[in-house]
């Protein structure tokens, strides 16, 4: 029987991937809903070609478009934000979660709520509320498996493995656009460099949250609350060559590294083939070709972000759902060029130090209108902020 599939953000980069390896065995999959934003031409078109059951556009007022595009083919159209976690309810074997942003995390868990593998390209879905998706999944006995490329490299070279025997996890980060920029011209980096990465084809925001190392804070974040490790365990380690995406390291000493080249497709279909291992559409590296792997320690004053996310660590509670909303709105600021590169940060940790003083607030239960509640009043703060600047 075909397994029944939903892809949220099936519009952005990881959605396209999902849909490419989907698109190679059209018998095995039955698409039940496929999810986007803005670009109602693409997501109608994808519907089409899947024969989905229903598409739904983020947005409100782009619904006549999507239903004009869609006439004649006997798919629903649907839009806003409850719509998308309706459509999340829908029966499914098998989720990915590639919405960008916060607005990923109630589509996931309607997702696990009702019982779909939910394979989690949305990583600030566990930085702002882990605990609460971890425990929806156990609750209704769902799965969720890493589709971040470090986590996936992690769950696998755990596969096996005693989590008691390990003494180290490192994710690798490719250190972003301006890794080989002087410090002092950070300030004045533009919104086209920072949006273009040197290894990874990804959407415009993670490509950002690259060159500042917001996405590795945000990911070893992530890595705590998906493993359940010790902070002080996770390293984070430039290398430049994004060839290596992750090591982890057992207490007998031995490092075992995950290496392949950098194509999404494959921690997104090991995730589709779980537990099993099929042929994947990726290019097998050559080692000699590749040559040299480089390492090395990343620098605190070109990446604030690392240490801000170590903070929010150690405080946890709604601190992660506060870090998240007061990045994204920061990037808003950057991407709208009311605020420079370096100043992101800045916002951030003005943030985080306004509200880490409210226990109410930062240890309030993990609920998700609590995760909301912090999340807009981080917004709120950071968007007065950057209104001061
Ligand atoms: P993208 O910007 O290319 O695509 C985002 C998708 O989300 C699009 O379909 C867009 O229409 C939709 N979307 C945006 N805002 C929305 C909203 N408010 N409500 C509903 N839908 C919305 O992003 P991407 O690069 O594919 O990344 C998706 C997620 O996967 C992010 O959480 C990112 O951190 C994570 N991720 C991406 C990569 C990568 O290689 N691209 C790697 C690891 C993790
Ligand atoms: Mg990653």
């Amino acid at each position: 029987m075909a397994r029944r599939v939903s892809i949220f953000g099936s519009t952005g980069s990881i959605g396209v991937s999902t849909i490419d390896l989907i698109a190679r065995d059209p018998d095995a999959y039955h698409v039940v809903a496929l999810t986007g934003g803005h670009n109602v031409a693409k997501l109608a078109e994808q519907a089409k070609t899947l024969r989905a059951e229903i598409a739904v556009t983020a947005h409100e007022e782009n619904l006549p478009a999507l239903r004009d595009a869609l006439a004649g083919s006997g798919i629903e159209a649907a839009a806003g934000e409850a719509a998308i976690e309706e459509a999340a309810r829908r029966p499914a074997d098998w989720v990915m979660s590639a919405i960008v942003g916060a607005a990923g995390l109630p589509p996931g868990l309607a997702a696990l709520e009702s019982g779909a593998c939910l394979a989690l390209a949305n990583k600030e879905s566990l930085v702002t509320a882990g605990p609460l998706i971890l425990a929806t999944a156990q609750k209704h006995g769902s799965r969720i498996l890493p589709v971040d490329s470090e986590h996936s490299a992690v769950f696998q070279a755990l596969v096996g493995e005693d989590l008691a025997a390990v003494e180290r996890v490192v994710i690798t980060a490719s250190g972003g656009a301006f890794r080989d920029w002087p410090i002092e011209d950070l300030p004045n980096a533009t919104l086209a460099q920072a949006s273009s990465h040197p290894n990874w084809d990804m959407g415009q925001r993670i490509t950002i949250d690259s060159a500042s190392m917001f996405n590795k804070a945000l990911e070893l974040i992530e890595t705590r609350e998906f493993f359940g490790v010790d902070p002080k365990i996770i390293e984070v380690i430039v290398h430049p060559q994004s060839l290596v995406h992750a090591l982890v390291g057992f207490n007998d000493g031995a490092l075992m590294a995950h290496v392949g080249p950098p194509d999404m497709r494959h921690a997104i279909g090991y995730a589709l083939h779980w537990p099993e291992r099929r042929k994947l559409p990726v290019d097998r590296l050559d080692l000699a070709r590749a040559g040299t792997f480089e390492f090395r320690a990343p620098c605190d004053d070109r990446y604030p972000a690392l240490r801000l996310a170590r903070d929010v660590m150690d405080q946890h509670g709604m601190s992660g759902a506060i870090f998240n909303a007061a990045k994204e709105a920061a990037l808003d600021g950057f991407i709208d060029h009311r605020i420079g590169f370096m100043r992101m940060a800045e916002v951030v940790e003005e943030v985080l130090t306004d509200l880490s003083g409210d226990a109410g607030l930062i240890n309030a239960a993990f609920t998700l209108d609590n995760v909301r509640a912090a999340d807009q009043m981080a917004r709120r703060r950071a968007v007065e902020i950057i209104g001061g600047a």
